[in-house]
């Protein structure tokens, strides 16, 4: 049955009128990926803050439902060098956050040349817009896999980096060229190395095809979708022998980059590890995962995967004490929590 609208209804309806005249002129954000799984969450992160935004997304991996209305959307290819100059010389944008990208570990040492291509020869192409069209602020989607060896658990900004896979390798490539372009043309940067993204909001969920991902498989057993779940390895150096992630809400993550973008007004080159500090097994995955659908999620041990680091669990203190970032999603239940939620209720992703 369909509630009556209430007063807070009427406020939300009329703040949502009023926000675009106020804040609208305040910044125009280009979102490539803006169509995917993190990507659609910042877009409705950055409309809901007022900034202007414009998506460009292949619909590769992305969805055109999960692109939130208000923002302008043009589907384009990083790799057509044409149509990412088309999309700056009309959009005009004064930032851009760079979500687009292939991002599987295990792939990228399958086919590492694939990675080369889309993160950095296609990254060239949008470098070579931003530059061209004068943008001065530039956030990049980057990640926990530049850190294969760290020395030190949770792992601070001070790690060295080596990354642990071509997909990796690729993300560290455009960390320096930013580093580069911000010495030689004055390019603001915010690297954000993402621990493991996970969760969904009420209105925007994770829907990959083929599924890749522990949490979104683990929901698909549960669901009757999938027989089992394979564990990839118990034989690591981990309390149960599973992988230890740290698993960070796509929310939280939206909120970080808000962050960044708005820090870029007075910092010229930012870097920052976004996790909870909090490490959690594929075991563990798996139990919370049971507790949550109240399903018994039948489990397999099978071999390693290629590129899989044993403990990737990240400090998050520099962010939180420079930029006040203060993840809501703090423990592994309330995320799985709101994974359960949004592909109970769409249990075909946004086909359904
Ligand atoms: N994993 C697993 N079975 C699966 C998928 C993933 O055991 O079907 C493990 C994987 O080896 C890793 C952890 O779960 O240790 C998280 O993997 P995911 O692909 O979700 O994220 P990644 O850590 O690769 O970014």
């Amino acid at each position: 049955m369909r509630e009556v609208p209430g007063i807070e209804d009427f406020f939300g309806f009329a703040a949502r009128l009023i926000r675009p005249t106020v804040f609208r002129s305040m910044m125009k954000v280009l979102v490539t990926g803006g169509a995917g799984y993190i990507g659609s969450v910042a877009v409705d992160a950055l409309i809901d803050a007022g900034f202007d935004v414009v998506v460009f997304d292949n619909l590769y991996m992305g969805h055109r439902e999960a692109v939130n209305p208000e923002a302008a959307f043009i589907e384009g290819d990083l790799a057509d060098k044409a149509a990412v100059d088309a999309a700056f010389a009309e959009h005009k944008p004064q930032a851009v956050m760079h979500f687009a990208s292939y991002s599987l570990v295990g792939e990228s040492v399958e086919n590492p040349l694939k990675y080369l291509g889309d993160n950095v020869t296609n990254g060239l192409n949008l470098l070579s817009a931003v530059l061209d069209h004068g943008v001065e602020r530039f956030i990049l989607s980057s990640t926990a896999n530049l850190f294969d060896q760290p020395e030190t658990i949770p792992i601070s900004e001070n790690e060295t980096l080596i990354p642990g896979s071509p997909y990796g390798e690729s993300k560290a490539i455009i960390e320096r060229y930013l580093f580069w372009l911000q010495k030689t043309k004055g390019l603001r940067y915010a690297a954000l190395r993402y621990f493991n993204a996970a969760g969904c909001t009420e209105v925007k969920g994770e829907d990959h095809t083929p599924e890749t991902h522990l949490i979104p498989l683990v929901i698909q057993v549960a669901l009757g979708q999938r027989e089992k779940i394979m564990i990839f390895g118990d034989d690591y150096d981990t309390p149960d022998g599973t992988c230890v992630r740290d698993y960070i809400h796509v929310a939280d993550l939206a909120q970080a980059h808000i962050l960044a973008l708005k820090a870029l007004d007075t910092n010229e080159s930012l870097h920052y590890n976004l996790g909870n500090g909090a490490g959690f097994s594929v075991k563990e995955v798996i139990e919370t995962v049971r507790e949550v659908s109240g399903h018994p999620i039948p489990a397999e041990i099978t071999p390693r995967r290629a590129g899989d680091p044993a403990i990737l669990v990240g400090d998050s203190t520099k962010i939180r004490k420079e930029l006040g970032w203060d993840p809501q999603f703090g423990d592994l239940k309330p995320i799985v929590e709101s994974a359960w939620k949004w592909h109970s209720a769409h249990p075909e992703g946004y086909g359904s």
